[in-house]
């Protein structure tokens, strides 16, 4: 299963796109995850992307493809699922390259839509646990102890990009910059339209039709 999933900051990807690698086997690829891996190590790929991600902005093509170069050629041969990537143009037609080069190809395009107000009030509200990754929402799903994981007991914290200010910026470089590969993955006929405003549980079953059908 090689799979990518489109939608806005705060549609579920991460959610959804960890639970569907779990049930298939595949390897969940987030290029947001690993880039906050290489803030907290400090390295020298941290320190560059910290300023675009702090601000809202996408962090250079080059940057990233060099990530998924890396991670095609070490983890990609038992399927994978991208989540946070592609996020332009050029990245869509980067990965294009690769996977040819590769003799691989890209089998669903999963589309997560959730209406902008919606998606505003999720991430105001989340919670992360630095430990485990659980996610929590102040106002729908608290933790049972306030500042606790009830999964693993770690610390919660707001992730730096989740201020009000920064969401709206994340939410126009999305319609600016993501938006339009849409069509680059409905011309090949990949595209699944998955409505993203239900419960996690609906959610993932219309995904996991999808990624069979
Ligand atoms: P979200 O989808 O909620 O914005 P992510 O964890 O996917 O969360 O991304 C957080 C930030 O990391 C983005 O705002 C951006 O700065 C950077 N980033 C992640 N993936 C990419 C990518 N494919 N291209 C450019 N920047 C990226
Ligand atoms: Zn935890």
């Amino acid at each position: 299963m090689q799979v990518i999933f489109l939608g806005a900051p705060g549609t579920g990807k991460g959610t959804q796109a960890k639970r569907l690698a779990q049930r298939f086997g595949a390897e969940h690829i987030s290029t947001g995850d690993i880039l906050r891996d290489a803030i907290k190590e400090n390295t020298e790929m941290g320190r560059k992307a910290k300023i675009f991600m702090d601000a809202g902005n996408l962090v250079p093509d080059d940057i990233i493809l060099g990530i998924i170069k890396e991670e095609l050629l070490t983890k990609g041969n038992k399927g994978f699922i991208f989540d946070g990537f592609p996020r332009t143009t050029a990245q869509a037609e980067g990965l294009d390259r690769m996977l040819r080069d590769l003799g691989m190809s890209i089998s669903k395009v999963i589309n997560l839509n959730v209406p902008d107000e919606v998606i505003v009030n999720r991430l105001k509200s989340r919670v992360l646990c630095d430990n485990c990754g659980t996610d929590y929402n102040m106002q729908i799903r608290p933790p049972k102890i306030s500042d606790k994981c009830d999964v693993c007991g770690g610390e919660l914290y707001r992730r730096s990009d989740d201020a009000a200010d920064i969401i709206e910026n994340r939410l126009k470089v999305y319609r600016q910059k993501t938006k339009p590969i849409e069509d680059f993955y409905r011309s090949k006929g990949l595209m699944a339209e998955i409505d993203g405003n239900r419960n996690c549980d609906e959610v993932f079953d219309s995904i996991a039709k999808a990624v069979a059908g």
